[in-house]
């Protein structure tokens, strides 16, 4: 199967040396221009659970793609997704497209450019780190979880998940992918967030005695916001998989990845986290402040950032 990835950072390039190691034709696809000529000049490496490993592969610009895929897996942050597809133009054509970025309103992105018959949205568990330009490093393993939004491509998406499958990349079908996109969302509006504002660990914020006070004020917004929204939503079991993330043997000691953006001076994925929930929150006349007043919180650091460059 011939597969582009389109943004090739730490997940693009986890997914693509999972892909090739079965036989796949993968094009790796990136703007940084560091990461598309160490990829050409000296393949992927990957140290995967200790052992270092190297593919070679063929890295393009997203202006210079003019090759057809059976399809393309987008993996830029939200945030840089809409300029991907801007920049990939006609080359996505009629192809599949597979999101797997966090956040929600990927798809509504994506519609800006293809129609809904050619996406597949979804979640993944899977993670891993960007070492530097065409390298990364991961450790254990993970799964993903999407569904086909069209009609008319089943047999192909059918074809794409069992070659995934058998690539070792674990991936169910949902029946209601935008609820699991929601929760995972609204996980990481949570975590995430208040991780990036307080400068701590999944298992520091754990400790902290005013937690669920500061969880409830993001999730009970949400809540609010899935029933007009007629999103299935279930408050209990967000607040039930943070509190096992912040056990050290899961994810307690990890720093979340807005944590890591901020820490680096990057922007962050907040407006497609905590300010997308929000911004429909105000059209449907709910009362969002927490989540808004947390938005802002996260842009201002973005800007005092920006000065410290
Ligand atoms: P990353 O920053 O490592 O990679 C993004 C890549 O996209 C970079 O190589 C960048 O050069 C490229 N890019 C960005 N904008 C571009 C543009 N306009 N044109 C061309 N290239 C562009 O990000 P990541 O960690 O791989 O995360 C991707 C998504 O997956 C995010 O939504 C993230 O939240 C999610 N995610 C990450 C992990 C993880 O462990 N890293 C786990 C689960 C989900």
């Amino acid at each position: 199967m011939k597969i582009g990835i389109a943004g090739f950072g730490a997940m693009g390039s986890l997914f693509a040396a999972k892909l090739l190691e079965h036989n796949n034709e993968v094009v790796a696809i990136d703007g940084w221009d560091q990461n598309v000529n160490t990829l050409n000049e000296k393949g992927l490496t990957f140290e995967d659970n200790g052992e270092t490993k190297n593919y070679s592969i063929k890295a393009l610009f997203p202006k210079d793609v003019n090759e057809k895929f059976d399809l393309i897996l987008l993996f830029t942050k939200a945030m840089q997704l809409d300029e991907m597809l801007t920049n990939l133009g006609d080359s996505i054509d009629d192809t599949l497209l597979l999101v797997l970025a966090n956040g929600v309103g990927n798809v509504e992105t994506i519609e800006g450019h293809s129609s809904r018959d050619n996406i597949m949205a979804g979640t993944t568990l899977w993670s891993s780190e960007l070492v530097g330009p065409g390298s990364i490093k991961a450790s254990g393993t993970g799964s993903i979880n999407l569904q086909y939004l069209g009609t008319s491509k089943d047999a192909k998406v059918a074809e794409v998940v069992a070659e995934m499958n058998a690539s070792g990349l674990n991936v169910t079908q949902s029946n209601d992918v935008i609820s699991v996109i929601w929760t995972k969302a609204a996980f990481n509006s949570v975590i995430n967030t208040y991780c990036g504002i307080l400068d701590c660990s999944v298992g520091q914020f754990g400790t902290i005695k005013d937690r669920d006070f500061l969880m409830d004020s993001v999730l009970d917004e949400i809540s609010e916001v899935a029933a007009a929204e007629k999103v299935e939503f279930h408050k209990e079991k967000v607040k039930a998989t943070l509190e096992e993330q912040f056990d050290p043997k899961k994810s307690g000691n990890h720093y979340p990845s807005l944590h890591q953006d901020l820490s680096k001076g990057r922007k962050t994925e907040i407006d497609f986290l905590n300010g997308y929930f929000a911004k429909l929150g105000e059209k449907h006349g709910i009362n969002v402040d927490d989540n808004s007043l947390l938005t802002s919180i996260i842009h201002a650091k973005e800007d005092l950032n920006e000065l410290k460059k």
